[in-house]
C-alpha cells in the first residue's frame, strides 16, 4: 500500500452498527455447520470433520454408506458424481454438508476423539460473530458484534474515502486490524484462533474489467509471498468451484501453503462484484454509486478483494523460514526470514568488553536504531551470539574487534552464507538499508 499510489489506507471501527452486518449477509450467512458428539461431548465444524479422520476410515464410511442403501440407486449416483471429484478431502466435505448424504455418512463415522460410532447430532448452523451490548441494558435494540472481518468497514466508508483522497477508478483501500470469530475448533497455533490479524485490500473497478483486475491481483499476490522468499512448491492456487462460491462471489481463488499438517488458506482473492456496496445503499438509504467523469455515469463499482491473515501468513512465513544445519560440526537452528520480515535487522556486539569495544558498539547501536531495530550484545562468545541471533533470524552481525580501533571499520556477518565483510562505520547504515530493502 505504501509502495502504490493507487491505494489509500484507513483504520475503520471495530464496532459498527449493527445493520452493518444485516447489509453484508454476516448475521444470516455467516454460520458453519456445527456437529456434536453424544457421548462425549466433543464439538466438531462438519465441513472440516474429515481432516481429523484418516483415509482408511474414510473408505470404509462410504463403502458401508453405499451398502445400505443400494436399494436407492438416485443416491447412489449423487454419491457416485461427487466421488467422481479429482480432489479426495473435497469431495468427502461435499457429501458431509450434502442435507441428505451427510446424515448417513456421519451414522457411519466414529467419533475423532471417543471412538464411539454413529454418536454425532444432527448438523446445527452455528454464527461465528462474537456478539455484545452498547450501554447498560442488555437487549436486543443494543446489540453490537465484533467485527469478523475488516472488509466492511472499508465499504462503508469508500465514498468517504474516494472523495477525501481524490482517487479515480480502478483504485483500492487497504487496511490491517483485528478480527474476531467465534471458531468452533481453534486449532494449528495461529492457524486458527479466535481473534486474529487480518490485513485486507478491496480494489474498486469497472465493472466491464474486473475479470482483468481479478487476474492481475492473483498473481500480483501469490508474488508477494515470492518475493519474501517463501518456498514457491509450497504455494499454491486453489479456485473455488462455481458451486462452492460464498453468496458474494463471483470468482474466488485461495493462496494455499504447505504447512506440516497440510495446506492450508493464507489468502483469499475475490470478485466481490458490486454486492456489497449495492446492499449498503439498500440497508442505509444512502448512495454508494461512483460519478466517473470520463463516461459520465454513475454506477457501483465491483469490487476485487485480496484478504489475508497476518497472523496465519505470518505463521507461513516462520514454517518457511525455519532450518536446522550442521555448520562446523556443530548443529544451528535458524530462521532465514528475509531481511525484510525479520523482526531485528542487526545485532551489534563488541569483542570483547574493553579497550573502547563496547562504547563503539552503543555509538552504532544508536545510530542504526533510528533506521530499524537492532540488538546489543555483550554475553558470551562471539560464536554463541551469532547462535542466538540466527535463531532469531537476524539477518546481519556487527562485530567490532581490534581492527576497528585501527581503521573505524567492523564485520558485518551474513546470517544465512555465514560470510563476513569490513565495512566502514560511516557507511554501515546505507549498507545495511541497501541490504535489507534491495
Ligand atoms: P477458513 O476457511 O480457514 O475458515 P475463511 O475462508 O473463512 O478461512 P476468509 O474469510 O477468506 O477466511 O478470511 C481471510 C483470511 O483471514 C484467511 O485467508 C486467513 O488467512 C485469515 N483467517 C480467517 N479466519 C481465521 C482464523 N480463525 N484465525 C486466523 N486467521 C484467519
Amino acid at each position: 500500500m505504501t509502495y502504490r499510489e493507487d491505494i489509500e489506507g484507513l483504520d475503520a471501527s471495530i464496532l459498527m452498527h449493527p445493520r452493518v452486518w444485516e447489509a453484508s449477509g454476516h448475521v444470516e450467512n455467516f454460520t458453519d455447520p456445527m456437529i456434536d458428539c453424544k457421548q462425549c461431548k466433543a464439538r466438531f465444524r462438519l465441513d472440516v470433520l474429515g481432516d481429523q479422520i484418516n483415509e482408511k476410515k474414510k473408505k470404509k464410511a462410504i463403502e458401508a454408506l453405499k451398502e445400505n442403501n443400494k436399494d436407492n440407486p438416485t443416491l447412489i449416483s449423487k454419491v457416485d458424481t461427487i466421488l467422481s471429484g479429482s480432489d479426495e478431502a473435497d469431495n468427502f466435505e461435499r457429501m458431509l454438508i450434502d442435507d441428505e448424504i451427510g446424515k448417513l455418512l456421519l451414522a457411519e463415522l466414529n467419533c475423532p476423539q471417543c471412538g464411539n460410532k454413529g454418536t454425532f447430532t444432527a448438523a446445527r448452523k452455528f454464527n461465528l460473530m462474537f456478539k455484545t451490548f452498547v450501554g447498560p441494558v442488555e437487549d436486543s435494540g443494543s446489540v453490537v458484534y465484533l467485527r469478523p472481518e475488516t472488509a466492511q468497514g472499508i465499504y462503508i466508508n469508500f465514498l468517504n474515502v474516494q472523495s477525501s483522497s481524490r482517487q479515480k477508478l480502478p483504485f483500492g483501500i487497504a487496511q490491517i486490524g483485528k478480527a474476531f470469530r467465534n471458531e468452533i475448533n481453534t486449532k494449528n497455533f495461529l492457524f486458527r484462533t479466535r481473534e486474529f490479524e487480518q490485513m485486507e485490500m478491496q480494489f474498486f473497478v469497472q465493472p466491464a474489467n474486473d475479470k482483468k483486475w481479478f487476474e492481475y491481483w492473483k498473481a500480483e499476490r501469490i508474488n508477494w509471498y515470492y518475493s519474501l522468499g517463501m518456498t514457491k512448491e509450497k504455494l499454491r492456487y486453489y479456485d473455488h468451484p462455481k458451486d462452492k462460491l460464498a453468496h458474494y462471489a463471483k470468482e474466488a481463488t485461495d493462496i494455499e501453503y504447505d504447512f506440516p499438517f497440510g495446506w492450508g488458506e493464507i489468502e483469499g482473492i475475490h470478485n466481490r462484484t458490486n454486492y456489497d456496496l449495492s446492499r449498503h445503499e439498500e440497508h442505509s438509504g444512502k448512495s454508494m454509486k461512483y460519478f466517473d467523469e470520463e463516461s459520465k455515469e454513475k454506477y457501483i463499482p465491483f469490487i476485487i478483494e485480496t484478504s489475508a491473515g497476518a497472523s496465519r501468513s505470518f505463521m507461513a512465513f516462520l514454517i518457511d523460514a525455519y532450518y536446522e544445519e550442521e555448520v562446523n560440526n556443530e548443529q544451528r537452528s535458524v530462521l532465514k526470514f528475509h531481511p525484510k520480515l525479520a523482526p531485528i535487522k542487526a545485532a551489534i556486539f563488541p569483542l570483547v568488553n574493553k579497550d573502547g569495544m563496547p562504547e563503539i558498539s552503543r555509538e552504532i547501536e544508536k545510530d542504526l536504531r533510528r533506521n530499524f531495530k537492532v540488538f546489543y550484545d555483550d554475553k558470551g562468545a562471539v560464536g554463541r551470539r551469532y547462535r542466538r541471533q540466527d535463531e532469531a533470524g537476524t539477518p546481519y552481525c556487527i562485530t567490532v574487534d581490534t581492527q576497528t580501533l585501527e581503521d573505524k571499520t567492523v564485520t558485518v556477518r551474513d546470517r544465512d552464507s555465514m560470510e563476513q565483510v569490513r565495512v566502514s562505520i560511516d557507511k554501515l547504515s546505507e549498507y545495511l538499508l541497501l541490504k535489507i530493502n534491495g
